[in-house]
């Protein structure tokens, strides 16, 4: 496996692949690399000849300063996940080498950044959508792999794909989930004992939510059983819960705050 800082020697490394006729699939991450992670390069390892894995954390898509401050990697684990995994590359640069001058362009994607997350993180899939097209500028893969677990970001991404003919095919991969329903999250890590236990909960509703809507809930009725389950603690305050459509798929998703920590998540209703 190698490991690249170099915006120039990626492209250098990777056009020898692609000269050799190999496909290439790409996974974005923030690093602090997990299961969902590992489940995204799994898929790539399979559909792909050549694997490359980006972990990079983004400034321009923390809307809370203290949020990024927070945001713990530990590159040589990492490096060591992603060689166990059977990645072929780790792209890490640094920001200097992302965000030499403070950026002047954007990449934006209206409507569907302003709902969900978009109403309560100010400019965050701005800087998402920027630094996904800035990475698939520099890797040009043949796939990248997103996880289902930010649907709104997933949606984003196949958005931006298309409305700016960007030649890659993006595979959602389903969330990879606790025993108990948890969706695994680097944020996971900040939770203590007591909020660990509270956690599932959000699942739990989103559960609730999928029965009534299998039972012919209305979108209101869906919300409600989805409420009246967090309502059950008191220790969760909810961001929100909406039952949307995102990328073809109706979806009920759900933001949390779990003590200091913000946990998101979402089910598609109306499947199993
Ligand atoms: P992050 O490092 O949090 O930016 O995530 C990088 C990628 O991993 C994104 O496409 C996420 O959707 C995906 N991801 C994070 N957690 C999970 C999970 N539990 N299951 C599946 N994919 C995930």
């Amino acid at each position: 496996m190698i490991h690249v800082v170099w915006i120039a020697e990626m492209r250098r490394r990777l056009s020898e692949v692609r000269r050799c006729g190999r496909s290439i699939g790409f996974v974005p991450t923030m690093g602090a690399l997990h299961e969902g992670h590992g489940a995204l390069m799994d898929r790539a390892r399979v559909e792909s000849n050549f694997v490359v894995v980006s972990i990079f954390v983004n400034p321009i898509q923390f809307d809370r300063p203290a949020d990024y401050e927070a945001y713990r990697v530990n590159l040589t684990a990492d490096l060591e996940f992603c060689a166990a995994r059977g990645v072929d590359a780790v792209f890490a640069p640094a920001v200097s080498e992302m965000y030499p001058a403070a950026a002047a362009t954007f990449v934006e994607v209206t409507e569907l950044s302003e709902q969900l997350c978009g109403k309560f993180r100010p400019g965050h899939f701005r800087g998402v959508a920027t630094v996904v097209t800035k990475l698939l500028n520099i890797v040009a893969p043949d796939k990248a792999y997103f996880g289902e677990k930010d649907a709104q970001q997933l949606a984003i991404i196949q958005r931006m794909v298309a409305d700016l003919n960007v030649l890659v095919k993006i595979v959602p991969v389903p969330t990879v989930r606790e025993a108990d329903g948890l969706a695994v999250s680097s944020r996971n890590q900040r939770l203590s004992t007591e909020e660990r236990r509270v956690a599932p909960v959000l699942y739990q509703a989103l559960l609730a939510g999928r029965r009534a809507a299998q039972a012919g809930g209305t979108a209101e009725e869906i919300r409600a059983a989805a409420l009246a389950v967090l309502g059950r603690e008191p220790g969760v305050r909810v961001e929100y819960v909406e039952v949307v459509e995102l990328s073809g798929v109706r979806r009920i998703a759900g933001a949390v705050w779990v003590g200091f920590t913000r946990l998101i998540d979402n089910v598609a209703v109306g499947s199993d």
